[in-house]
Protein backbone atom coordinates (compact mmCIF):
# COMPACT_ATOMS: atom_id res chain seq x y z
CA UNK A 1 0.00 0.00 0.00
CA UNK A 2 0.94 3.18 -0.95
CA UNK A 3 1.15 5.17 2.59
CA UNK A 4 3.09 2.41 3.64
CA UNK A 5 5.69 2.40 1.34
CA UNK A 6 5.62 6.63 1.90
CA UNK A 7 9.26 8.30 1.98
CA UNK A 8 9.26 11.23 4.27
CA UNK A 9 12.16 13.85 3.41
CA UNK A 10 11.32 16.48 5.97
CA UNK A 11 14.04 18.26 7.44
CA UNK A 12 16.06 17.53 11.00
CA UNK A 13 17.21 15.65 12.95
CA UNK A 14 14.83 12.34 13.15
CA UNK A 15 16.44 10.26 10.31
CA UNK A 16 14.92 9.37 7.25
CA UNK A 17 13.04 5.80 8.45
CA UNK A 18 12.37 7.32 11.80
CA UNK A 19 9.66 9.86 9.68
CA UNK A 20 8.38 7.63 7.82
CA UNK A 21 7.20 5.31 10.17
CA UNK A 22 5.84 8.18 11.96
CA UNK A 23 3.99 9.27 9.23
CA UNK A 24 2.74 5.92 8.15
CA UNK A 25 1.14 5.16 11.78
CA UNK A 26 -0.74 8.48 11.44
CA UNK A 27 -1.81 8.21 7.81
CA UNK A 28 -3.24 4.82 8.24
CA UNK A 29 -4.52 4.59 11.76
CA UNK A 30 -6.19 8.13 11.16
CA UNK A 31 -10.08 7.50 10.76
CA UNK A 32 -10.37 10.78 9.07
CA UNK A 33 -9.56 11.10 5.17
CA UNK A 34 -5.86 12.93 4.27
CA UNK A 35 -4.49 13.25 1.24
CA UNK A 36 -1.28 14.92 -0.29
CA UNK A 37 -1.35 16.69 -3.61
CA UNK A 38 1.21 18.14 -5.05
CA UNK A 39 1.55 21.79 -5.74
CA UNK A 40 2.37 22.45 -9.07
CA UNK A 41 0.62 19.10 -10.74
CA UNK A 42 -1.89 19.05 -8.16
CA UNK A 43 -1.43 15.75 -8.62
CA UNK A 44 -2.20 13.33 -5.61
CA UNK A 45 1.23 11.46 -3.85
CA UNK A 46 -0.36 9.65 -0.96
CA UNK A 47 -3.67 9.21 0.61
CA UNK A 48 -4.90 7.08 3.44
CA UNK A 49 -7.12 3.97 3.29
CA UNK A 50 -9.90 5.96 5.14
CA UNK A 51 -10.15 8.34 1.94
CA UNK A 52 -10.02 4.93 -0.30
CA UNK A 53 -13.01 3.98 1.74
CA UNK A 54 -14.91 7.70 1.61
CA UNK A 55 -13.68 8.54 -2.10
CA UNK A 56 -14.04 4.71 -3.75
CA UNK A 57 -11.16 4.82 -5.47
CA UNK A 58 -8.75 2.29 -4.92
CA UNK A 59 -5.38 3.36 -3.77
CA UNK A 60 -3.75 2.82 -7.62
CA UNK A 61 -6.79 4.89 -8.51
CA UNK A 62 -6.44 7.63 -6.33
CA UNK A 63 -2.66 8.12 -6.81
CA UNK A 64 -3.56 9.21 -11.08
CA UNK A 65 -6.45 11.70 -9.99
CA UNK A 66 -6.00 15.58 -9.11
CA UNK A 67 -7.13 17.04 -6.63
CA UNK A 68 -9.63 18.59 -9.31
CA UNK A 69 -11.26 15.20 -9.83
CA UNK A 70 -12.77 14.92 -6.20
CA UNK A 71 -13.93 18.37 -6.59
CA UNK A 72 -17.21 19.86 -7.35
CA UNK A 73 -16.87 21.57 -10.75
CA UNK A 74 -18.72 24.79 -9.96
CA UNK A 75 -16.03 24.89 -6.89
CA UNK A 76 -12.75 24.68 -9.00
CA UNK A 77 -12.46 28.28 -8.78
CA UNK A 78 -12.56 28.55 -4.98
CA UNK A 79 -10.39 25.26 -4.66
CA UNK A 80 -7.87 27.52 -6.84
CA UNK A 81 -7.45 30.08 -4.86
CA UNK A 82 -6.85 28.41 -1.60
CA UNK A 83 -4.55 26.02 -3.45
CA UNK A 84 -2.86 29.51 -5.03
CA UNK A 85 -2.71 30.91 -1.57
CA UNK A 86 0.84 30.49 0.06
CA UNK A 87 -0.57 30.26 3.70
CA UNK A 88 -2.53 26.66 2.88
CA UNK A 89 -4.99 28.36 5.20
CA UNK A 90 -8.23 26.81 4.85
CA UNK A 91 -11.25 28.34 7.01
CA UNK A 92 -12.42 25.32 9.03
CA UNK A 93 -16.13 26.17 8.75
CA UNK A 94 -16.35 26.50 4.70
CA UNK A 95 -17.90 23.71 3.45
CA UNK A 96 -16.69 21.89 0.40
CA UNK A 97 -18.79 19.59 -1.90
CA UNK A 98 -17.27 16.50 -2.91
CA UNK A 99 -17.31 13.83 -5.47
CA UNK A 100 -17.12 10.55 -5.20
CA UNK A 101 -16.02 7.68 -7.75
CA UNK A 102 -19.43 6.73 -8.95
CA UNK A 103 -20.44 10.57 -9.14
CA UNK A 104 -22.40 10.82 -6.10
CA UNK A 105 -21.77 13.80 -3.47
CA UNK A 106 -20.58 14.42 -0.51
CA UNK A 107 -19.96 17.78 2.37
CA UNK A 108 -16.85 18.05 4.00
CA UNK A 109 -14.60 20.98 5.82
CA UNK A 110 -11.11 20.78 5.48
CA UNK A 111 -7.85 21.43 7.05
CA UNK A 112 -4.45 21.61 5.24
CA UNK A 113 -0.50 22.49 6.15
CA UNK A 114 2.04 22.73 3.69
CA UNK A 115 4.81 20.08 3.59
CA UNK A 116 7.80 18.85 1.46
CA UNK A 117 6.70 15.60 0.43
CA UNK A 118 9.55 13.36 -1.53
CA UNK A 119 11.40 16.89 -2.31
CA UNK A 120 8.22 18.37 -3.90
CA UNK A 121 6.43 21.56 -2.41
CA UNK A 122 2.81 19.70 -1.36
CA UNK A 123 -0.33 20.29 1.15
CA UNK A 124 -1.21 17.75 3.56
CA UNK A 125 -5.20 17.56 3.78
CA UNK A 126 -7.81 16.49 5.98
CA UNK A 127 -11.12 15.99 5.05
CA UNK A 128 -14.01 15.63 7.66
CA UNK A 129 -17.16 14.33 6.22
CA UNK A 130 -20.24 16.20 7.46
CA UNK A 131 -22.94 15.31 5.56
CA UNK A 132 -24.58 13.35 8.05
CA UNK A 133 -23.93 16.12 10.67
CA UNK A 134 -25.66 18.44 8.10
CA UNK A 135 -28.74 16.29 7.75
CA UNK A 136 -29.11 16.09 10.96
CA UNK A 137 -28.71 19.57 11.65
CA UNK A 138 -30.86 20.17 9.00
CA UNK A 139 -33.59 17.59 10.65
CA UNK A 140 -33.38 19.13 14.20
CA UNK A 141 -33.32 22.90 12.37
CA UNK A 142 -36.86 21.63 10.28
CA UNK A 143 -37.99 20.04 13.93
CA UNK A 144 -37.34 23.26 15.59
CA UNK A 145 -38.56 25.42 13.39
CA UNK A 146 -41.89 23.28 11.76
CA UNK A 147 -44.59 21.97 12.62
CA UNK A 148 -44.72 17.84 12.18
CA UNK A 149 -48.07 17.81 11.31
CA UNK A 150 -48.41 20.35 8.57
CA UNK A 151 -44.92 21.07 7.56
CA UNK A 152 -45.53 24.85 8.39
CA UNK A 153 -43.39 27.06 9.84
CA UNK A 154 -43.86 27.17 14.11
CA UNK A 155 -43.78 30.50 16.44
CA UNK A 156 -39.97 30.00 16.13
CA UNK A 157 -39.83 30.30 12.52
CA UNK A 158 -42.46 33.19 12.73
CA UNK A 159 -40.90 35.16 14.88
CA UNK A 160 -37.93 35.47 12.47
CA UNK A 161 -39.96 35.80 9.68
CA UNK A 162 -42.08 38.63 11.49
CA UNK A 163 -38.69 40.40 12.60
CA UNK A 164 -37.32 39.91 8.65
CA UNK A 165 -41.04 41.71 7.64
CA UNK A 166 -40.54 44.69 9.74
CA UNK A 167 -37.31 45.37 8.78
CA UNK A 168 -38.21 45.27 5.11
CA UNK A 169 -41.15 47.40 5.42
CA UNK A 170 -38.72 49.78 7.66
CA UNK A 171 -35.99 49.67 4.79
CA UNK A 172 -38.71 49.96 2.04
CA UNK A 173 -41.14 52.20 3.96
CA UNK A 174 -44.30 50.12 3.22
CA UNK A 175 -45.91 48.21 5.90
CA UNK A 176 -46.85 44.76 7.03
CA UNK A 177 -49.09 42.53 8.68
CA UNK A 178 -49.98 39.63 11.03
CA UNK A 179 -53.54 37.91 10.29
CA UNK A 180 -53.71 35.42 13.68
CA UNK A 181 -56.92 33.01 12.66
CA UNK A 182 -58.64 30.42 14.45
CA UNK A 183 -60.88 27.89 12.87
CA UNK A 184 -64.24 28.19 14.01
CA UNK A 185 -65.77 25.02 16.01
CA UNK A 186 -62.86 22.54 15.41
CA UNK A 187 -63.68 20.56 18.19
CA UNK A 188 -66.99 19.60 16.72
CA UNK A 189 -65.32 18.57 13.91
CA UNK A 190 -62.92 16.33 16.11
CA UNK A 191 -65.93 14.75 17.76
CA UNK A 192 -68.32 13.98 14.83
CA UNK A 193 -65.43 12.67 12.13
CA UNK A 194 -62.60 11.88 14.57
CA UNK A 195 -59.04 13.35 14.89
CA UNK A 196 -57.74 11.73 11.60
CA UNK A 197 -60.34 13.98 9.94
CA UNK A 198 -59.59 16.62 11.94
CA UNK A 199 -55.87 16.48 11.31
CA UNK A 200 -56.55 16.07 7.59
CA UNK A 201 -58.28 19.50 7.85
CA UNK A 202 -55.63 20.91 9.54
CA UNK A 203 -53.34 20.09 6.45
CA UNK A 204 -55.59 21.16 4.20
CA UNK A 205 -55.71 24.24 5.67
CA UNK A 206 -51.94 24.87 5.47
CA UNK A 207 -52.34 24.17 2.00
CA UNK A 208 -55.05 26.65 1.15
CA UNK A 209 -53.47 29.08 3.05
CA UNK A 210 -49.48 28.60 1.37
CA UNK A 211 -51.51 29.00 -2.35
CA UNK A 212 -53.59 31.71 -1.71
CA UNK A 213 -50.64 33.98 -0.09
CA UNK A 214 -47.18 35.28 -2.15
CA UNK A 215 -43.73 33.59 -1.92
CA UNK A 216 -42.60 36.69 0.80
CA UNK A 217 -45.45 35.46 3.00
CA UNK A 218 -45.62 33.40 6.13
CA UNK A 219 -47.98 31.06 7.15
CA UNK A 220 -47.55 29.24 10.48
CA UNK A 221 -49.44 26.72 12.53
CA UNK A 222 -49.31 28.23 15.62
CA UNK A 223 -51.23 26.52 18.39
CA UNK A 224 -53.94 23.30 17.83
CA UNK A 225 -56.57 25.05 15.92
CA UNK A 226 -54.80 28.31 15.06
CA UNK A 227 -52.47 29.79 12.22
CA UNK A 228 -50.77 32.63 11.97
CA UNK A 229 -49.85 34.45 8.78
CA UNK A 230 -47.09 37.10 8.26
CA UNK A 231 -48.19 39.50 4.98
CA UNK A 232 -44.52 41.46 4.08
CA UNK A 233 -45.02 44.22 1.63
CA UNK A 234 -48.42 45.74 2.65
CA UNK A 235 -49.78 48.28 0.82
CA UNK A 236 -52.14 49.96 3.51
CA UNK A 237 -54.30 48.66 6.20
CA UNK A 238 -57.30 48.72 3.74
CA UNK A 239 -55.35 46.09 1.35
CA UNK A 240 -54.90 44.31 4.38
CA UNK A 241 -58.57 43.88 5.27
CA UNK A 242 -58.83 42.67 1.42
CA UNK A 243 -56.27 40.08 1.95
CA UNK A 244 -59.01 39.13 5.19
CA UNK A 245 -61.63 38.90 3.34
CA UNK A 246 -59.89 36.57 0.19
CA UNK A 247 -59.08 34.47 2.58
CA UNK A 248 -62.55 34.55 4.44
CA UNK A 249 -63.84 33.79 1.16
CA UNK A 250 -61.39 30.84 0.40
CA UNK A 251 -62.88 29.15 3.55
CA UNK A 252 -66.66 29.89 2.45
CA UNK A 253 -66.99 26.92 0.16
CA UNK A 254 -66.93 23.27 2.26
CA UNK A 255 -63.57 21.15 1.91
CA UNK A 256 -63.42 17.83 0.52
CA UNK A 257 -61.68 15.73 3.34
CA UNK A 258 -61.26 12.19 3.10
CA UNK A 259 -64.80 12.21 1.22
CA UNK A 260 -66.76 14.11 4.28
CA UNK A 261 -67.56 17.72 2.77
CA UNK A 262 -66.28 19.75 5.77
CA UNK A 263 -67.65 23.41 6.62
CA UNK A 264 -64.58 25.39 8.28
CA UNK A 265 -65.31 28.86 9.25
CA UNK A 266 -62.36 31.01 10.23
CA UNK A 267 -62.34 33.75 13.09
CA UNK A 268 -59.03 36.46 11.92
CA UNK A 269 -57.92 39.12 13.62
CA UNK A 270 -55.60 41.20 11.54
CA UNK A 271 -52.71 44.15 12.69
CA UNK A 272 -50.60 46.07 10.41
CA UNK A 273 -47.05 47.26 11.04
CA UNK A 274 -46.45 50.18 12.12
CA UNK A 275 -50.22 51.82 12.04
CA UNK A 276 -51.37 49.27 14.67
CA UNK A 277 -47.90 49.20 16.82
CA UNK A 278 -44.37 48.79 16.40
CA UNK A 279 -43.27 45.99 18.71
CA UNK A 280 -43.65 42.67 17.82
CA UNK A 281 -45.30 41.48 20.80
CA UNK A 282 -47.72 44.01 21.38
CA UNK A 283 -48.73 43.87 17.67
CA UNK A 284 -49.08 40.37 17.70
CA UNK A 285 -51.29 40.51 20.97
CA UNK A 286 -53.52 43.23 19.59
CA UNK A 287 -54.07 40.71 15.95
CA UNK A 288 -54.92 38.50 18.74
CA UNK A 289 -57.84 40.48 20.57
CA UNK A 290 -59.08 41.25 17.72
CA UNK A 291 -59.32 37.74 16.50
CA UNK A 292 -61.36 36.75 20.11
CA UNK A 293 -63.49 39.62 19.18
CA UNK A 294 -64.57 37.88 15.73
CA UNK A 295 -65.28 34.97 17.63
CA UNK A 296 -67.10 36.57 19.96
CA UNK A 297 -69.45 38.62 17.22
CA UNK A 298 -70.23 35.09 16.36
CA UNK A 299 -67.06 33.61 14.32
CA UNK A 300 -66.49 33.24 10.53
CA UNK A 301 -65.29 37.03 9.91
CA UNK A 302 -62.07 39.33 10.25
CA UNK A 303 -61.62 41.92 12.85
CA UNK A 304 -59.12 44.72 11.48
CA UNK A 305 -57.31 46.23 14.82
CA UNK A 306 -58.74 49.61 14.71
CA UNK A 307 -56.41 52.35 16.59
CA UNK A 308 -59.52 52.76 18.70
CA UNK A 309 -61.05 49.68 19.39
CA UNK A 310 -64.00 51.35 20.30
CA UNK A 311 -64.43 52.72 16.96
CA UNK A 312 -64.70 50.85 13.65
CA UNK A 313 -64.33 47.69 14.20
CA UNK A 314 -66.02 47.50 17.31
CA UNK A 315 -69.08 49.30 15.20
CA UNK A 316 -68.57 46.41 12.57
CA UNK A 317 -68.58 43.44 15.30
CA UNK A 318 -71.81 45.24 17.22
CA UNK A 319 -73.52 45.86 13.48
CA UNK A 320 -72.68 41.99 12.56
CA UNK A 321 -73.84 41.01 16.07
CA UNK A 322 -77.12 43.25 15.22
CA UNK A 323 -77.46 41.83 12.06
CA UNK A 324 -77.41 38.03 13.24
CA UNK A 325 -80.12 38.45 16.06
CA UNK A 326 -81.99 40.44 13.46
CA UNK A 327 -81.81 37.66 10.77
CA UNK A 328 -82.84 35.30 13.32
CA UNK A 329 -86.08 36.63 14.66
CA UNK A 330 -86.43 37.42 10.87
CA UNK A 331 -86.76 41.07 11.19
CA UNK A 332 -85.28 41.98 8.01
CA UNK A 333 -87.36 43.57 5.25
CA UNK A 334 -88.27 43.69 1.88
CA UNK A 335 -89.18 47.22 -0.26
CA UNK A 336 -90.01 46.42 -3.41
CA UNK A 337 -89.50 49.11 -6.26
CA UNK A 338 -91.78 49.04 -9.30
CA UNK A 339 -89.90 49.27 -13.02
CA UNK A 340 -91.84 50.35 -16.13
CA UNK A 341 -91.68 49.55 -19.65
CA UNK A 342 -91.05 52.09 -22.37
CA UNK A 343 -95.17 52.36 -22.91
CA UNK A 344 -95.69 52.92 -19.09
CA UNK A 345 -96.35 49.19 -18.11
CA UNK A 346 -95.42 47.72 -14.96
CA UNK A 347 -92.44 45.33 -16.17
CA UNK A 348 -91.85 43.75 -12.73
CA UNK A 349 -89.90 45.43 -9.45
CA UNK A 350 -86.45 44.73 -8.07
CA UNK A 351 -86.63 43.87 -4.12
CA UNK A 352 -84.71 45.49 -1.58
CA UNK A 353 -83.04 44.50 1.15
CA UNK A 354 -83.87 46.46 4.45
CA UNK A 355 -82.05 46.12 8.05
CA UNK A 356 -84.29 48.40 10.28
CA UNK A 357 -82.22 50.11 12.85
CA UNK A 358 -83.19 50.83 16.42
CA UNK A 359 -84.17 54.82 15.60
CA UNK A 360 -86.95 53.36 13.01
CA UNK A 361 -84.84 54.22 10.48
CA UNK A 362 -82.67 51.77 7.98
CA UNK A 363 -79.49 51.08 7.96
CA UNK A 364 -77.80 51.71 4.48
CA UNK A 365 -77.78 48.33 2.74
CA UNK A 366 -74.40 49.12 1.24
CA UNK A 367 -72.79 49.19 4.61
CA UNK A 368 -74.75 46.07 5.97
CA UNK A 369 -74.47 43.87 2.81
CA UNK A 370 -70.63 44.85 2.50
CA UNK A 371 -70.18 43.39 6.30
CA UNK A 372 -72.54 40.36 5.70
CA UNK A 373 -70.04 39.84 2.42
CA UNK A 374 -67.12 40.13 5.34
CA UNK A 375 -68.36 37.87 7.65
CA UNK A 376 -70.28 34.67 5.63
CA UNK A 377 -73.51 36.37 6.74
CA UNK A 378 -74.44 37.09 3.17
CA UNK A 379 -75.74 33.56 2.58
CA UNK A 380 -78.08 32.52 4.72
CA UNK A 381 -79.27 36.14 4.67
CA UNK A 382 -79.55 36.21 0.63
CA UNK A 383 -81.30 32.58 1.16
CA UNK A 384 -83.65 35.00 2.86
CA UNK A 385 -84.13 37.17 0.26
CA UNK A 386 -84.72 34.42 -2.13
CA UNK A 387 -87.06 32.75 0.37
CA UNK A 388 -89.12 35.83 1.00
CA UNK A 389 -89.54 36.67 -2.16
CA UNK A 390 -91.07 33.67 -3.36
CA UNK A 391 -93.42 33.50 -0.76
CA UNK A 392 -94.19 37.25 -2.11
CA UNK A 393 -94.76 35.87 -5.35
CA UNK A 394 -97.12 33.20 -4.73
CA UNK A 395 -99.18 35.92 -2.67
CA UNK A 396 -99.14 38.34 -5.54
CA UNK A 397 -99.43 36.15 -8.63
CA UNK A 398 -102.80 34.54 -8.33
CA UNK A 399 -104.44 32.39 -11.21
CA UNK A 400 -105.81 35.15 -13.72
CA UNK A 401 -103.78 37.97 -12.67
CA UNK A 402 -100.84 38.72 -15.48
CA UNK A 403 -97.62 37.59 -13.88
CA UNK A 404 -95.14 40.02 -12.13
CA UNK A 405 -91.23 39.93 -12.29
CA UNK A 406 -89.27 40.36 -9.14
CA UNK A 407 -85.71 40.72 -9.55
CA UNK A 408 -83.33 39.72 -6.31
CA UNK A 409 -79.96 41.43 -5.61
CA UNK A 410 -76.90 38.59 -5.66
CA UNK A 411 -73.93 38.73 -4.42
CA UNK A 412 -71.16 37.67 -6.34
CA UNK A 413 -70.19 34.90 -2.91
CA UNK A 414 -73.50 33.80 -3.23
CA UNK A 415 -72.74 32.41 -6.90
CA UNK A 416 -69.21 31.01 -5.71
CA UNK A 417 -70.97 28.34 -3.44
CA UNK A 418 -71.10 25.02 -5.36
CA UNK A 419 -74.15 24.09 -3.85
CA UNK A 420 -76.27 27.94 -4.70
CA UNK A 421 -78.28 26.28 -7.56
CA UNK A 422 -79.37 23.54 -5.64
CA UNK A 423 -80.53 26.02 -2.56
CA UNK A 424 -82.48 27.60 -5.51
CA UNK A 425 -84.07 24.90 -6.84
CA UNK A 426 -85.03 23.82 -3.36
CA UNK A 427 -86.49 27.04 -2.51
CA UNK A 428 -88.36 27.04 -5.86
CA UNK A 429 -89.62 23.51 -5.33
CA UNK A 430 -91.00 24.31 -1.73
CA UNK A 431 -92.46 27.73 -2.89
CA UNK A 432 -93.89 26.45 -5.97
CA UNK A 433 -92.77 30.00 -7.49
CA UNK A 434 -92.48 29.31 -12.14
CA UNK A 435 -88.88 30.08 -12.11
CA UNK A 436 -89.54 32.96 -15.04
CA UNK A 437 -91.22 34.95 -12.61
CA UNK A 438 -87.31 35.27 -10.76
CA UNK A 439 -85.12 37.79 -11.82
CA UNK A 440 -81.27 37.66 -10.38
CA UNK A 441 -79.24 41.09 -10.49
CA UNK A 442 -75.75 40.56 -10.56
CA UNK A 443 -73.46 42.70 -10.45
CA UNK A 444 -70.25 43.82 -12.87
CA UNK A 445 -67.74 42.44 -9.89
CA UNK A 446 -68.66 38.74 -10.48
CA UNK A 447 -66.87 38.81 -14.38
CA UNK A 448 -63.45 39.21 -12.12
CA UNK A 449 -64.52 35.20 -10.98
CA UNK A 450 -65.74 34.26 -14.35
CA UNK A 451 -64.78 30.91 -14.96
CA UNK A 452 -66.09 29.95 -11.16
CA UNK A 453 -69.61 31.98 -11.23
CA UNK A 454 -70.17 30.98 -15.15
CA UNK A 455 -71.20 27.43 -14.50
CA UNK A 456 -73.58 28.55 -11.49
CA UNK A 457 -75.38 30.89 -13.84
CA UNK A 458 -75.85 28.46 -16.50
CA UNK A 459 -77.63 26.14 -13.76
CA UNK A 460 -79.83 28.58 -12.80
CA UNK A 461 -80.48 29.63 -16.21
CA UNK A 462 -80.89 26.39 -17.36
CA UNK A 463 -83.90 26.71 -14.14
CA UNK A 464 -85.91 29.47 -15.94
CA UNK A 465 -84.47 32.22 -13.99
CA UNK A 466 -83.50 34.84 -15.89
CA UNK A 467 -80.29 37.07 -14.76
CA UNK A 468 -79.35 41.07 -14.74
CA UNK A 469 -75.91 43.01 -14.31
CA UNK A 470 -76.20 45.53 -12.40
CA UNK A 471 -74.85 49.41 -12.09
CA UNK A 472 -72.97 48.45 -15.39
CA UNK A 473 -70.45 50.55 -16.58
CA UNK A 474 -69.32 51.68 -13.38
CA UNK A 475 -66.51 48.21 -13.40
CA UNK A 476 -64.30 46.70 -16.06
CA UNK A 477 -66.44 44.35 -17.98
CA UNK A 478 -67.22 44.76 -21.95
CA UNK A 479 -70.64 43.92 -23.08
CA UNK A 480 -69.41 41.27 -25.29
CA UNK A 481 -67.64 39.86 -22.58
CA UNK A 482 -70.57 39.83 -20.16
CA UNK A 483 -72.74 37.91 -23.29
CA UNK A 484 -70.41 34.66 -23.04
CA UNK A 485 -72.81 34.22 -19.21
CA UNK A 486 -76.47 33.28 -19.69
CA UNK A 487 -77.50 37.45 -19.40
CA UNK A 488 -80.71 38.57 -20.58
CA UNK A 489 -80.83 42.15 -19.24
CA UNK A 490 -78.18 44.71 -18.40
CA UNK A 491 -79.24 47.40 -16.21
CA UNK A 492 -77.35 51.30 -17.00
CA UNK A 493 -76.17 52.33 -13.74
CA UNK A 494 -77.72 55.51 -11.71
CA UNK A 495 -74.58 58.02 -12.36
CA UNK A 496 -75.24 58.14 -16.30
CA UNK A 497 -78.57 58.26 -16.31
CA UNK A 498 -78.05 61.06 -13.49
CA UNK A 499 -75.78 63.11 -15.86
CA UNK A 500 -77.68 62.34 -19.10
CA UNK A 501 -78.85 65.81 -19.84
CA UNK A 502 -76.05 67.42 -17.97
CA UNK A 503 -74.76 69.34 -21.31
CA UNK A 504 -70.59 67.95 -21.46
CA UNK A 505 -71.34 65.18 -19.03
CA UNK A 506 -70.40 62.63 -21.45
CA UNK A 507 -72.80 60.45 -20.51
CA UNK A 508 -75.50 60.97 -23.38
CA UNK A 509 -73.39 58.64 -25.52
CA UNK A 510 -72.23 56.16 -23.23
CA UNK A 511 -75.53 55.77 -22.55
CA UNK A 512 -76.55 55.77 -26.17
CA UNK A 513 -73.17 53.06 -26.70
CA UNK A 514 -74.78 50.33 -24.12
CA UNK A 515 -78.74 50.42 -25.10
CA UNK A 516 -77.50 49.94 -29.12
CA UNK A 517 -74.87 47.36 -28.19
CA UNK A 518 -77.12 45.87 -25.32
CA UNK A 519 -80.03 45.09 -28.28
CA UNK A 520 -77.37 43.93 -30.71
CA UNK A 521 -76.37 41.41 -28.32
CA UNK A 522 -80.36 40.29 -27.61
CA UNK A 523 -80.36 42.04 -23.73
CA UNK A 524 -83.27 44.18 -22.68
CA UNK A 525 -82.10 47.53 -21.25
CA UNK A 526 -82.71 48.81 -18.22
CA UNK A 527 -81.71 52.54 -16.81
CA UNK A 528 -81.50 52.83 -13.15
CA UNK A 529 -82.17 55.97 -11.12
CA UNK A 530 -84.65 58.22 -13.56
CA UNK A 531 -85.30 61.06 -10.77
CA UNK A 532 -87.38 63.39 -13.40
CA UNK A 533 -89.18 63.58 -16.89
CA UNK A 534 -86.44 64.96 -18.54
CA UNK A 535 -84.30 61.86 -17.98
CA UNK A 536 -86.68 59.60 -18.68
CA UNK A 537 -88.15 61.69 -22.18
CA UNK A 538 -84.35 61.16 -23.27
CA UNK A 539 -84.43 57.26 -22.56
CA UNK A 540 -87.60 57.00 -24.16
CA UNK A 541 -85.87 58.72 -27.41
CA UNK A 542 -82.82 56.54 -27.09
CA UNK A 543 -85.12 53.46 -26.99
CA UNK A 544 -84.39 51.94 -23.26
CA UNK A 545 -86.13 49.02 -22.99
CA UNK A 546 -87.46 50.08 -19.40
CA UNK A 547 -86.67 52.43 -16.59
CA UNK A 548 -86.82 52.28 -12.64
CA UNK A 549 -86.15 55.21 -10.33
CA UNK A 550 -87.56 57.96 -7.64
CA UNK A 551 -89.31 59.22 -10.76
CA UNK A 552 -91.35 56.26 -11.05
CA UNK A 553 -91.62 54.47 -8.38
CA UNK A 554 -89.80 54.78 -4.88
CA UNK A 555 -89.37 51.33 -3.52
CA UNK A 556 -92.15 50.84 -1.31
CA UNK A 557 -93.74 48.10 1.91
CA UNK A 558 -95.73 45.16 0.66
CA UNK A 559 -98.96 47.02 1.40
CA UNK A 560 -98.29 50.01 -0.69
CA UNK A 561 -97.80 47.55 -3.59
CA UNK A 562 -100.47 45.72 -2.98
CA UNK A 563 -102.78 48.67 -2.94
CA UNK A 564 -101.18 49.87 -6.11
CA UNK A 565 -101.66 46.23 -7.75
CA UNK A 566 -105.21 46.42 -8.25
CA UNK A 567 -104.83 49.99 -9.91
CA UNK A 568 -101.08 48.70 -11.51
CA UNK A 569 -102.85 48.40 -15.12
CA UNK A 570 -103.78 51.77 -15.01
CA UNK A 571 -101.35 53.59 -14.06
CA UNK A 572 -100.21 56.50 -15.68
CA UNK A 573 -96.49 57.93 -15.48
CA UNK A 574 -96.45 60.69 -17.59
CA UNK A 575 -95.01 59.25 -20.79
P1 LIG B 1 -79.00 48.36 -6.55
O1 LIG B 1 -79.26 46.92 -6.71
O2 LIG B 1 -78.39 49.08 -7.69
O3 LIG B 1 -80.37 48.99 -6.13
C1 LIG B 1 -80.80 50.24 -6.54
C2 LIG B 1 -80.52 51.23 -5.48
O4 LIG B 1 -80.77 52.52 -6.00
C3 LIG B 1 -81.41 51.10 -4.28
O5 LIG B 1 -80.66 51.53 -3.17
C4 LIG B 1 -82.52 52.07 -4.59
O6 LIG B 1 -83.19 52.54 -3.45
C5 LIG B 1 -81.73 53.19 -5.23
N1 LIG B 1 -82.52 53.98 -6.15
C6 LIG B 1 -83.54 53.60 -6.94
N2 LIG B 1 -83.98 54.61 -7.68
C7 LIG B 1 -83.25 55.69 -7.38
C8 LIG B 1 -83.21 57.03 -7.82
O7 LIG B 1 -83.97 57.47 -8.66
N3 LIG B 1 -82.27 57.85 -7.28
C9 LIG B 1 -81.40 57.42 -6.34
N4 LIG B 1 -80.52 58.28 -5.86
N5 LIG B 1 -81.39 56.13 -5.90
C10 LIG B 1 -82.30 55.28 -6.42
P2 LIG B 1 -80.60 50.70 -1.86
O8 LIG B 1 -81.89 50.07 -1.55
O9 LIG B 1 -79.96 51.59 -0.85
O10 LIG B 1 -79.61 49.52 -2.22
C11 LIG B 1 -78.29 49.75 -2.46
C12 LIG B 1 -77.61 48.55 -2.95
O11 LIG B 1 -77.57 47.52 -1.97
C13 LIG B 1 -78.33 47.90 -4.12
O12 LIG B 1 -78.06 48.59 -5.29
C14 LIG B 1 -77.76 46.52 -4.10
O13 LIG B 1 -76.52 46.51 -4.73
C15 LIG B 1 -77.57 46.28 -2.63
N6 LIG B 1 -78.69 45.46 -2.17
C16 LIG B 1 -79.94 45.80 -1.83
N7 LIG B 1 -80.65 44.71 -1.48
C17 LIG B 1 -79.82 43.64 -1.64
C18 LIG B 1 -79.97 42.23 -1.44
O14 LIG B 1 -81.04 41.71 -1.10
N8 LIG B 1 -78.87 41.46 -1.69
C19 LIG B 1 -77.69 42.00 -2.10
N9 LIG B 1 -76.66 41.18 -2.32
N10 LIG B 1 -77.53 43.30 -2.30
C20 LIG B 1 -78.58 44.12 -2.07
MG1 LIG C 1 -80.04 45.88 -8.04
MG1 LIG D 1 -78.03 49.21 -9.36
Amino acid sequence: MSWQMCKAVNKGQETESNLAEKRTSLLTGNPLPMLIYDLETLGFQEVNESATRQYGYNCQEFLKLSLLDICLPEEIPAVLEVVRSPSASVDPEQIWTQVKKDGTHFQVTARANNITYEGRPSRFVVVEDITERRTLHDRLFRMAHHDSLTGLPNRVLLQERMAQAFATADAREHRAAIICMDLDKFKQINDWYGHGVGDECLKHVGTMLTRRLRGMDTVARTGGEEFTVVLGEVESVEAAGRVGSALLQSFGKPMDVDGHKVDLGVSMGIAVYPDHGTDMQELWRNADAAMYRAKRAGGHRFVLVAPDISTAAADSVALAEYMRSMLEERKFCLHYQLQYDLYGKIRGMEALLRLPDQHHGYVSPERFITLAEENGLIHPLGRWVIEETCRQLMQWNVPGREPLRIAVNVSPLQLMRLDFAAEVREILTQSGVNPEWLEMEITERVVLNFDIIAERMKEISAMGIRFAVDDFGTGYSSLQHLHRLPISTVKIDRSFVQRLCEPNSGSYPIVEAIISMGHSLNMQVIAEGVEDKEQMKALQRLGCDAMQGFFLSRPMVETEIEALLGIYSKVAVGY
